[in-house]
């Protein structure tokens, strides 16, 4: 008899960790990520680079160096390693300014894309970007976007029609959740959100505003803690429904766009 491979999707899933074994300023290793889900329900993780892994962050005239790449290649490619039994890994691959989509392959499900206002820019008007977002679109990859408030106007307003954007933290690192609503991004379709390190009365405000269809948990480990970020979204007592769609339910519903070729 041929078993059959198809797995159940996990029902919770973390949509935003950080994990890396080349950066040793935090213990951010698959192992160390794998010790705290374990005391949870957590069945998957998407997971991208450390950022100290993809360029220097402390260097806002940061050039890019050949090493730097290796580097970059190194780290994407140890998510796609990780092949644990305990649970689903869903590897993001995060892009820098070389926009290396040839390195995306079928295993990929999303893309990291990350500065804060203070570090090295994207180079958002090199051809190289707008390929970049090319591939990323016709690959329905959706964009886990930090960066800060009107580079996301941009990217949301010029650069990724056809692409949905994740904002993390609910806004926290890309001008606060406020200033997102008020650019009108949130009530946008293809802008979506998760709550790693989000207060509770902004989540409450944005499922009350714009439903919970386009909202996901998320850790931000090694920032936050899978368990106690998770149980701060349980501890909404949100109804049934609604929990299940943002713990898992609302990936799974991303992830099943994705054109895997
Ligand atoms: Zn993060």
């Amino acid at each position: 008899m041929v078993k059959d491979k198809v797995k159940t999707p996990p029902a919770v899933i973390d949509a935003h960790a950080h994990c890396g074994i080349i950066d040793r300023g935090w213990p951010q290793s698959y192992p160390a990520y794998a010790r705290h889900a374990a005391t949870t329900d957590i069945g998957g993780a998407a997971l991208f680079s450390p950022v100290a892994e993809i360029y220097d962050r402390y260097d806002a005239g940061f050039a890019d160096t050949p090493a730097w790449r290796l580097r970059r290649k190194e780290s994407n490619a140890y998510l796609l390693s990780l092949k644990p039994a305990e649970m689903t890994v869903y590897p993001y691959f995060f892009i820098w300014n070389d926009f290396a989509v040839e390195q995306l392959s079928a295993a990929h499900c999303g893309i990291k894309w990350h500065r804060h206002d203070d570090e090295p820019v994207y180079h958002y008007d090199d051809p190289r970007c707008r390929a970049a977002l090319d591939e990323i679109r016709r690959r329905r990859l959706p964009v886990v976007l930090e960066e800060e408030f009107d580079h996301t106007v941009r990217f949301i307003r010029e650069l990724a029609h056809g692409i949905t954007v994740i904002i993390p933290h609910l806004g926290m690192l890309n001008g606060g959740f406020r200033s997102i609503a008020e650019a009108g991004l949130w009530a946008q379709e293809n802008v979506w959100a998760d709550t790693a390190l989000a207060d509770r009365t902004e989540i409450r405000e944005y499922i009350r505003t714009y439903g919970h269809g386009r909202l996901m948990f998320g850790s931000d480990f090694p920032f936050g803690d899978p368990a106690s970020e998770l149980q701060k979204v349980r501890s909404l007592k949100l109804e049934p429904a609604i929990e299940a769609a943002v713990l898992g339910g609302n990936f799974i519903r991303l992830q099943a766009c994705v054109n895997y070729r």
